[in-house]
């Protein structure tokens, strides 16, 4: 099981510039955009429009500008796009959660939620195609990591989502529906987090989309470095996927607790920034039948978590096709619930929500494979068997 981060320059599309392909706008940082007025010979002022257009307008196409001059406007429509994914599937839940599967410019993919609630709702947001950890319980952790998605892959995401609901401009007020963004899709945003902290500080950006780092929140399966970097440099809410009170569950179900163990995970939550009674860590627990769901279970999570502003999200188990778990059955998980309740801690259950359409939390999975020159060769002979097998059928059938 490999639980190291993947190098970027291996996991990366190669950048665009201006010579050759056209480059995409989205994910490029103020002072990137600066550069590239300066570079199509303008002043570095300009910018500052584009920026406006892009994440406060929600600007698809240069021609909406139509306070940049038609000079400019040309300039950049000959060498680059604004840049969005494209969507290459869209899927509405019986329960209003919205699922997209989006397609990057080399034909990757990754998968968006939107979970809506009343009158908002949080955008659950992949940082990677496929995942290179394999915690035990998570659709996404069968397929293999492809790549890291880039800054401009990730605020892109949020976009669309927005697009899908017309949420343009950013609304000045309060009142937002895409009020959340939760780092919880596919991947682990940490392993990615430079292109998670700039496509982050692009979002957070108050004249932009301007969605304020307490509406955000990162989660992670636990890499302690980064924990740190995240706190120090984000400043974004923390949740952990926790799922065990005990290293021997938890290296059971989550690899990752090998190479850090929850005494240090525990130590890098006490040290994040700005805890208090109103800003806690929400620690994520599945709960899996007969494997972490005892009261026992439960007493150790309490201790673990003796001193650090915690809350609890309790997820039921949401099954996947393969998956080896069950679900714990309700009174179980809602004596789960009560025994950290009564410990003084927030523990609530969650609902779950589009499981029709795979979009609850650990079923995401896309069919973006990078496959091993055996693997390919294995591939290609068992589709040219299955075409073998459908021909003759086909021949015996006539
Ligand atoms: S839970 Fe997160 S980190 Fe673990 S395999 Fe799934 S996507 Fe990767």
């Amino acid at each position: 099981m490999n639980v190291n981060p993947a190098p970027l320059a291996l996991s990366e599309p190669a950048p665009r510039s201006l010579a050759g392909a056209q480059g995409v706008l989205v994910g490029l940082s103020k002072a990137e955009l600066a550069e590239v007025m300066t570079a199509l010979g303008e002043k570095p002022f300009r910018a500052k429009q584009v920026w406006h257009w892009i994440y406060h307008r929600g600007a698809t196409s240069f021609g909406e500008m139509t306070d940049l001059g038609k000079e400019l406007r040309a300039k950049l429509e000959n060498n680059y796009t604004v840049g969005r994914p494209a969507i290459a599937r869209e899927q509405t839940s019986t329960d209003r959660t919205r699922k997209w599967l989006m397609a990057f410019a080399d034909g990757q993919k990754a998968e968006t939620v939107f979970i809506p609630e009343e009158d908002r709702g949080a955008v659950c947001i992949s940082s990677q195609v496929g995942c290179t950890l394999t915690c035990r319980f998570c659709h996404t952790g069968t397929q293999r990591l492809v790549r890291n998605l880039t800054a401009g892959e990730i605020v892109g995401q949020f976009m669309v989502a927005r697009d899908s609901y017309g949420e343009w401009p950013t609304p000045t007020d309060e009142r937002r529906m895409l009020s959340n963004i939760v780092m919880m899709g596919m991947g682990e945003p940490l392993y990615n987090f430079e292109n998670v902290a700039k496509a982050l500080k692009i979002i957070m950006a108050d004249d932009g989309i301007a969605l304020g780092k307490r509406r955000i929140t990162l989660s992670t399966s636990g890499v302690v470095p980064e924990i740190r970097r995240c706190g120090a440099e984000l400043g974004v809410n923390l949740a952990i996927s926790l799922h065990a009170p005990d290293d021997d569950t938890r290296t059971a179900i989550m690899p990752i607790n090998k190479k850090y163990p929850l005494k240090e995970l525990m130590a890098a939550c006490r040290e994040y920034p700005g805890l208090n009674n109103a800003r806690r860590i929400t620690f994520e627990y599945v709960m899996l039948k007969g494997i972490n769901d005892t009261l026992q279970h439960a007493r150790a999570l309490v201790k673990l978590v003796a001193g650090i502003p915690a809350k609890f999200n309790l997820i039921p188990f949401n099954p996947w096709p393969g998956s080896a778990y069950e679900c714990s059955d309700e009174a179980t998980v809602n004596a789960f619930s009560d025994a950290l309740y009564s410990a003084g801690y927030t523990a609530t259950v969650r609902t779950p929500r589009g499981r029709d359409i795979l979009a609850a939390c650990g079923q995401l999975r896309t069919d973006s494979e990078r496959l091993s020159a055996k693997e390919q060769r294995l591939r290609d002979e068992q589709e040219r068997k299955i075409a073998e097998d459908a021909w003759q059928e086909k021949e015996a059938a006539l």
